[in-house]
């Protein structure tokens, strides 16, 4: 079995919650799987979006500090996360991205795949990436058609000063196999598949990033089982890598590294998901706490911002 079998999840930073959730379910239709605190700091919100089930390779997560300032892109982050729509929806995007205010830079290609870039209120780098190879199927969870809708991740880019350490560390450790290259472009895969693209993008002379709003935090990739996030753990430490102790994450087990470059990786275990506490058909509806929170609910809820999802804004 495959230590690594791709993408999990990328968590970012953002301020305002009520935005968070209106621009991400709201505008670009992505299901709120899960709306629960953020274990380190309980007075924060931790969404998590993605398709209808919040499979692995499709989740985008934030928490979202109140008054946040905003961070720098740069070196040593993870710059731009692209998601995968279907080949001919490129147009219906732009047009809904118009529709809602939304700025974004005109259609370009790379690697013979058309695409969008644009950023949330925070200034967050998304990236719309068309493409007929994915074969996963659409979901509607709001107001974005099936056959229009983000399937999850394509890839994710991390700028880094130059491609070798990080990418010794994907491919000699990480199960990783380079796929693409173009210009300053290094691409590398688990799966080979969408959705599970690292792009190492060589920027020697751009400034290290800052953490704040509208940067990401950090990238998980994803493993199969508790047995084997113990042996990626004990790869990495035999490695010299600073692999942390195997934590519980509530929907699913997690370590934490960083890889050369800076940038915060974590591995996290497919099982439990997000259906070990609501139902499949109700995801995302409750605040969900951690069995150890729950005696503070009252505490905890009452120091939260009220959010609402209005789907009628964003027909
Ligand atoms: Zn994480």
């Amino acid at each position: 079995m495959p230590l690594i079998n791709g993408l999990h999840h990328v968590t970012a930073l953002a301020s305002d919650p009520q935005q968070n959730i209106d621009f991400y379910a709201g505008i670009l239709g992505l299901r709120l799987v899960k709306k629960t605190i953020n274990f380190d700091a309980p007075d924060v919100y931790h969404f998590y979006y993605g398709n209808e089930a919040g499979s692995p390779g499709t989740i985008l997560t934030f928490f979202p500090y109140g008054g946040l300032v905003r961070g720098r892109h740069g070196k040593g982050q993870l710059t731009t996360t692209s998601f995968s729509i279907p080949s001919e929806s490129l147009g219906y995007w732009t047009e809904r991205l118009k529709k809602f205010n939304v700025p974004f830079q005109q259609p370009q290609e790379r690697m013979n795949e058309g695409f969008i870039y644009f950023e949330d209120h925070d200034g967050l780098g998304i990236e719309l990436i068309a493409n007929n190879k994915d074969e996963r199927p659409g979901f509607s969870y709001g107001n974005v058609e099936e056959k229009h809708s983000i399937k999850g991740f394509h890839s994710v880019t991390l700028s880094e000063d130059g491609y070798e350490k990080t990418a010794g560390l994907l491919t000699v450790y990480m199960e990783h196999k380079k796929v693409a290259e173009q210009g300053n472009r290094f691409r590398y895969s688990a799966s080979g598949k969408v959705g599970d693209m690292v792009d190492v993008v060589c920027e020697p002379d751009r400034l290290r990033g800052l953490q704040g709003a509208g940067t990401v935090h950090h990238l998980a990739f994803s493993t199969s089982t508790d047995e084997t996030i113990v042996q990626m753990q004990q790869k990495l430490l035999k490695a010299g890598v600073h692999a942390t102790n195997v934590l519980d994450r509530q929907y699913f087990h997690s370590i934490y590294f960083r890889e050369p470059g800076g940038i915060l990786f974590e591995v996290a275990t497919n099982p439990p998901g997000f259906a070990i506490d609501e139902e499949p058909a109700h995801l995302g509806e409750k605040l969900k706490l951690p069995s150890w929170e729950e005696p503070n609910r009252p505490m905890i809820e009452s120091g939260l911002k009220p959010i609402i999802l209005d789907w009628k804004k964003f027909i």
